[in-house]
């Protein structure tokens, strides 16, 4: 009778125990699988020729007076974006200062839920802080490749030493050779903002479906024709929203192993000093060309190659 009172007792525990154990377990099933629980983070690289309202260089340069009211232009058109991020959904964004100096933001003035990566120099420079725990990228205020028209400050990484840049033959703007740098780490630009012409250049390279945001339409390299400031936040904040939504379809851009890099300069004498470099050839006076097996380390010579231009 005692005995059978003490196993009744321990039947009873081990009952006790295994609902708790199982009411546990579908608990934690629920929060893993819960998709607001699910972290969803965006880079964000922020140049600054492609914001709202500028259209000079004067605007870009921090020894320029013009500059504090351009700087927080550029603090206003990311907030935009970040918060549509945020709306729908986002749990982390990454912003990353990409222009000149790449101290343009004022710390405290950018949107208190993102982190800012700011100062320079970076190894992976306007992509710094991008890896593959990102599900989007987004580029805010690019600008189009050196020798566009009308677009405003057309360049390549840097006006006074690069012509152009080609990458496996195809002639690239910065935004195509930092969403190869997404494309390595299997992460999709999901959205561009600059003027007509850089939109245009996006979605050709990118994909039609690319969502872009034109802020401004150029009538030449220093004039442009902003558009209301109202409706360009509203359409950053919503453009934002629709990307985060397309993002898990949104496609990679993804170059071909090996890369052939082509950096064609302004004068013969800038070619000159990469031509000390083992692995590059001189293709033409202005011209040098090498082959990387890896991307990332093609995109580090090739900006090599342009300081020791920018330096000769
Ligand atoms: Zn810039």
């Amino acid at each position: 009778m005692r005995r059978k009172t003490i196993l009744n007792l321990w039947l009873l525990i081990i009952l006790v125990a295994s609902i708790i154990w199982f009411s546990s377990l579908g608990s934690a099933q629920t929060r893993n699988t819960s998709p607001g629980r699910q972290p969803l983070k965006i880079f964000i690289s922020v140049d600054m020729e492609g914001i709202w309202g500028v259209v000079h260089g004067n605007q870009c340069s921090s020894n320029s007076p013009e500059y504090q009211v351009a700087r927080k232009w550029m603090v206003e058109d990311v907030n935009a974006v970040i918060q549509g991020l945020f709306e729908a959904g986002a749990t982390e964004v990454v912003v990353n200062d990409s222009h000149g100096s790449m101290r343009n933001i004022v710390a405290s003035e950018l949107d208190r839920r993102a982190t800012l990566i700011s100062g320079s120099p970076k190894p992976l420079s306007m992509m710094e802080g991008i890896d593959s725990s990102f599900q989007g990228c987004i580029f805010v205020g690019y600008h189009a490749r050196a020798g566009s028209a009308p677009a405003i400050l057309d360049h390549t990484i840097s006006g006074a030493a690069v012509y152009a840049i080609k990458i496996n033959g195809q002639e690239m703007p910065e935004l195509g050779i930092n969403a190869a740098i997404a494309g390595y780490f299997k992460v999709p630009v999901i959205m561009l903002t600059g003027d007509t012409e850089t939109c245009r250049q996006a979605q050709e390279i990118l994909g039609q479906e690319l969502v872009t945001v034109p802020v401004k339409d150029a009538v030449g390299r220093l004039a442009s024709k902003n558009f209301p400031r109202e409706k360009v936040l509203s359409d950053l904040r919503e453009g934002a929203k629709k990307a985060l939504a397309l993002a898990s379809s949104s496609r990679l851009f993804v170059l071909k192993a090996p890369y052939k890099f082509e950096l064609e300069f302004h004068t013969s004498q800038q070619a000159e000093p990469g031509m000390l470099i083992p692995g590059v050839r001189r293709i033409s006076p202005r011209a040098l060309a090498f082959e990387s097996r890896d991307y990332l380390e093609g995109f580090k010579l090739m900006r090599a190659l342009i300081s020791l231009a920018s330096v000769s």
